[in-house]
């Protein structure tokens, strides 16, 4: 009975503050549990001696006890949420306890409410589970630190260290904070940021991040971001946040429960006052199954079948790298029907090299490249890296360039010595003249599966650069796994037709399903165009250059994220691993998700039917009537809790 909205979001808000482990992972079996526990040893004593002798003040006193024990907390409750002007299923227990000891059904009473607090405390126990596996997440944050200051090792609180700081990590040692490698090899364990275990190798100039483990080797680390900014913090912030933002289901459920509560309460009131006029029964029969009615028509187990399934499902999707934003998420993404896939970076590796380097008209090929690394230096665009790498290899450092632009989605433009270059996409640099001798060569190249940019000056096109970006060895797999779901996978790219379909047919996306030479607003209304057609879609992008489309679907999706702060802000659904594989793991996450709530909400209100039919029919004893109720509301959590072992 525990999951009512007030309950809900006074746990929540205890969560977020950020409560010590140790708080998260005791949840409050102490208290009520006691209280649980003091009230049945109560009415067993009044049970035991009401068997022998009749009834005796000593019974009736006892009885009072074990009403006040157990049922205070749940009557503060009821109260409380009353005085926010709605009824609860608390409330609604208490009516029906103290109806049955009007009656004289003091042990009746007496039993509901043992149960009734009993089951509290299991649900809460239950429902805090899911919690408890955030305190695990929070436990691997590391305590302490060694500051490398002048060659000599400081112990250090975690918490103090600053941006620049060296720290020293030792084998095994957990790492204190985000950094860089400065000095030193080894392997690390991230599985607590990205669910991999498999270690990952890190040299001078690797990122490290807080909470992972250290393998074999020692690690010199320059600080980055310390304390509450290291990712780790970061993602056990959002995964807090996400508990707290209820899916739409789980809304309508509790504004379900005010109206559904005080229908139930009118209704068993309507009972008690009709039945003896109008069927000659007695009062006390009357009041009777008035309480039952009201004890098995509430609706606990409705309001308990989607939070703890929800909640499960975010730890566990949490644990292997999966963040999602929100419950709502979590619900939308089971409903999808297409994805979207960017393509650079998102189907393909994003680490592209240089392949072809093609001098048009009478340009040199050294200088082709030179010019083109000055202009990609400041873009963070993959093919910009590829080039200036690839520059860097043949010994060229770019030189100064004026008045740098990048033009997202088309290339980059910037001056050098005095001339304006363009260099992108070919179909947009065309402006500055043809080479018509270049159409062919693009043409043929991008039927290889490369990109090709093209460098234009005033005098207009003077080269192509080709590019191969390897598309990821595990699309193929994943698009099938997808499809084997009922989803559709679609490719969404700013580059050309040819290279896209190139792409497309390695991954396994039909050709209908390539949309190319798109601008990033085109993305958008492109990914409109397919909600349209086939329903809930999603996308899936590196979150920097497709952050609009990504918050026009549905659902959006970004992937590889560790170490991107935009991925993390701009998404729905975070994936820290660069597997594309995690999406049909998401995916399916979200669907079970959905099934178990709703195969609890069907549970749920075929319990209450049966029950209610039953009393009717043949009328069923008060205590039968709460084991039932109880029970179903248990299970219903159980049944949500299973989530966590996904
Ligand atoms: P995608 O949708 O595949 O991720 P983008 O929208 O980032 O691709 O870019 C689309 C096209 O624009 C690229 O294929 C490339 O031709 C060109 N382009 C974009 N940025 C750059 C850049 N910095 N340097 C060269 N070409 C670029
Ligand atoms: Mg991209």
């Amino acid at each position: 009975m525990k999951t009512d909205g007030v309950n809900m979001a006074r746990r929540k808000a205890r969560t977020r503050i950020g409560m010590p482990t140790t708080a998260l992972e005791m949840p409050r079996l102490n208290g009520e549990g006691f209280c649980a526990l003091a009230c049945g040893l109560l009415l067993a004593a009044a049970w035991s001696l009401e068997s022998g002798a009749a009834r005796s003040p000593w019974t009736a006193a006892l009885y009072t006890a074990a009403y006040l024990v157990g049922g205070w907390r749940q009557a503060r409750e009821g109260v409380r949420s009353l005085l926010a002007r709605y009824l609860d299923v608390n409330l609604l227990m208490i009516a029906a306890a103290i109806g049955a000891a009007c009656i004289g059904y003091w042990r009746e009473g007496a039993v509901l409410i043992f149960i009734f607090s009993l089951s509290g405390t299991l649900e809460a126990y239950a429902t805090d589970r899911s919690r408890r596996e955030i305190g695990s997440l929070l436990r691997m944050k590391p305590e302490t630190a060694l500051r490398w200051t002048n060659g000599a090792e400081t112990l250090v609180p975690a918490d103090t260290l600053t941006i620049g700081d060296t720290l020293l990590v030792k084998p095994g040692g957990r790492i204190p904070a985000d950094g860089v490698v400065t000095e030193g090899a080894s392997y690390v364990n991230e599985a607590a940021i990205t669910g991999e275990s498999m270690p990952v190798d890190k040299k001078a100039g690797d990122e490290v991040f807080a909470g992972t483990i250290n393998g074999q080797g020692a690690l010199f680390v320059q600080v980055t971001h310390p304390g509450d900014s290291t990712l780790f913090a970061r993602i056990v912030k959002l995964v807090q946040e996400a508990e707290a933002e209820k899916p739409a289901s789980q809304r309508f459920m509790e504004s379900f429960e005010r109206l559904y509560a005080a229908s139930v309460l009118a209704l068993s009131a309507l009972l008690a006052g009709l039945l003896p006029p109008l069927l000659g029964w007695t009062w006390s029969d009357a009041l009777y199954k008035a309480m039952v009615f009201l004890v098995v028509a509430s609706p606990c187990a409705l309001v308990a079948s989607i939070m703890p399934a929800v909640l499960s499902a975010i730890s566990a999707g949490a644990r292997r790298g999966i963040l999602f934003k929100g419950g709502a998420h979590l619900e939308a993404l089971g409903r999808v029907r297409v994805i979207a896939f960017d393509k650079t970076g998102t189907l393909t590796t994003g680490r592209p090299d240089v392949t072809d380097v093609i001098p048009l008209r009478d340009a040199d090929a050294l200088e082709l490249i030179g010019i083109a690394a000055a202009l990609e230096q400041y873009s963070e665009h993959p093919f910009a890296r590829a080039v200036v790498r690839h520059a860097a290899g043949l010994g060229i450092k770019p030189g100064r360039v004026t008045g740098f632009v990048s033009e997202t989605g088309i290339g980059v433009r910037a001056g050098v010595e005095g001339t304006m270059w363009r260099l992108g996409k070919p179909d947009a640099m065309s402006a500055g003249g043809d080479a018509p001798d270049g159409r062919e060569t693009v043409r043929r190249l991008e039927r290889e599966g490369k990109t090709v940019v093209m460098l234009t000056g005033e005098n207009g096109a003077c080269g192509l650069i080709a590019l191969r970006d390897q598309v990821r060895p595990e699309a193929a797999a994943t698009i099938g796994r997808l499809a084997a779901m009922g989803v559709r996978a679609a490719i969404l790219t700013g580059d050309s037709r040819v290279t896209a379909e190139a792409v497309a047919r390695e991954a396994g996306i039909e050709p209908g399903l390539v949309f190319a030479g798109l601008l990033p607003e085109d993305k958008v209304r492109q990914v409109k165009a397919l909600r349209d057609k086939y329903g809930t879609a999603a996308m899936v992008g590196d979150g920097v250059n497709d952050a609009p489309a990504l918050a026009a679907a549905a659902v959006g999706i970004a992937m590889g994220a560790a170490g991107s702060d935009a991925a993390l802000e701009s998404a729905d659904v975070v994936l820290l691993t660069d597997e594309l594989d995690r999406i049909a793991d998401a995916v399916s996450l979200g669907r079970r998700t959905g099934r178990i709530a709703k195969q609890n909400v069907v549970f749920a209100l075929g319990v209450i039917l049966a029950l209610i039919g039953a009393n009717f029919a043949t009328g069923i004893a008060l205590p039968l009537g709460v084991v039932g109720h109880e029970g179903s509301t248990i299970l219903v959590i159980l049944n949500g809790l299973r989530m966590l072992r996904w």
